[in-house]
């Protein structure tokens, strides 16, 4: 099955245009009557220190309200953001936010099992929602989500800050233009060395899984994005070195899918050490990739023909708002819907049973 989340045609059509440095939708864009309002529903390092930050310097978006369990940070972050009373709600209060047309958008940015409990609130509430990586821990609750969403007539994408980052545009392009010719292979891997063995990344319940979920996700939606392909089997080992702090999820994985006409793609994620931080795809005349292909800055391309990749370092986190808040201004679809969220569990769920199994699953 063909990727649906853009067609080729269109998503030539807008990386080109995103690494031209032009606004996504070129002449489409209309000057926004007002600035789309977000309420952050979580308030954890990657609100704090990532997306508070960006709506700074947004051009559609403002940071409108925020949802926090905890009412120290509500006082901080009122003092810090100027966000009035009317603006603070719990996960208790959620359903309130439906008399407020301050807020247009809840941005869910809590642990990956609590996403569809907030989205389906803020769908009801009648808001549109960005939810962040991974879209939860199960294909039906993505399905929840997405149906809460499509009964309330809301918007819903998933936090892919790579889709609007325009070095990673540029290898989908390399692949796609077929630059180099057919894709024969990709290889990619994320993994870092985790911390803390109380935090819930390490807790099933929570995080749905361990670094696949987490940051596999990434190499997954590379082997995507470049191939605009579906894998049709997959198949996946998994290994523990230390089994006191990996007790509840794996702490590296790695998986191999098989594409139609054969492409075959190799990953890996791992929280046990500093690993991989990259993407590399093969192609008949040559190849080229990423590393570092997923952080938030300083990302570096290559090609094999000695040519650079080295497009502007933007503020992923403020593209990816600015686009979803230009979706809802002009009432267009977004490119990282819910769907992209559900394939990508789907896929994952397949990989766990694989490793589980020792046998190929078939998608
Ligand atoms: P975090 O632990 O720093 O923050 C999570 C927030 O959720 C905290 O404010 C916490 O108080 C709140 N929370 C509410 N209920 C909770 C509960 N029962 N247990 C624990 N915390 C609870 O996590 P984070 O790093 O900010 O990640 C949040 C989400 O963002 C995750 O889904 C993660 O995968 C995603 N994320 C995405 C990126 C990206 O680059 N797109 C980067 C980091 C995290």
């Amino acid at each position: 099955m063909k990727s649906p989340f853009l067609s080729r045609r269109d998503f030539l059509k807008t990386s080109a245009l995103a690494v031209a440095g032009l606004p996504l939708l070129g002449t489409q864009a209309a000057e926004p009557k007002r600035k789309i309002g977000f309420a952050l529903c979580g308030l954890g390092n990657l609100s704090t220190h990532q997306i508070a930050p960006a709506l700074q310097t947004t051009e559609f978006c403002r940071l409108a309200g925020i949802v926090t369990g905890t009412p120290a940070k509500a006082a901080r972050w009122k003092a810090q953001y100027n966000i009035p009373d009317h603006c603070i709600y719990n996960y208790d209060t959620m359903a309130q936010m439906a008399d407020n047309p301050d807020i247009d958008v809840v941005y869910v940015v809590t642990p990956n099992a609590l996403h569809e409990e907030s989205t389906v609130k803020a769908a009801k509430a009648g808001k549109h929602v960005l939810c962040e990586k991974p879209m939860e821990i199960s294909v039906a609750r993505c399905q929840q989500m997405i149906d809460a969403c499509r009964d309330a007539k809301k918007l819903l994408a998933i936090g892919y800050r790579l889709h609007f980052e325009p070095n990673n545009l540029e290898c989908v392009r390399l692949a796609r233009e077929k630059v180099f010719g057919q894709l024969k292979s990709i290889e990619a891997g994320f993994g870092f060395a985790i911390g803390d063995p109380k935090q819930w990344r390490l807790n099933r319940a929570l995080a749905g899984g361990g670094p696949l979920m987490d940051v596999g996700i990434y190499a997954l939606q590379a082997m995507r994005y470049l191939t605009g392909d579906e894998p049709v089997e997959v198949s996946a080992t998994q290994s523990t070195t230390d089994k006191t702090k990996f007790h509840d999820v794996e702490e590296t994985i790695s998986w191999q899918l098989k594409f139609p006409g054969g492409l075959l793609a190799n990953g890996e994620a791992t929280y046990g050490f500093n690993g991989p931080n990259r993407f590399n795809a093969y192609a008949e005349r040559g190849s080229f990739g990423m590393e570092p292909a997923y952080s938030y800055h300083g990302l570096r391309g290559h090609r094999s023909d000695g040519h650079e990749i080295q497009l502007p370092d933007i503020d992923q986190f403020a593209a990816e708002m600015d686009d979803f808040a230009q979706c809802i201004l002009n009432q267009r679809p977004t490119r990282v819907p819910g769907e992209e969220g559900l394939r990508d569990v789907k896929i994952m769920m397949a990989i766990y049973e694989a490793a589980r199994t020792g046998k190929a699953v078939t998608l």
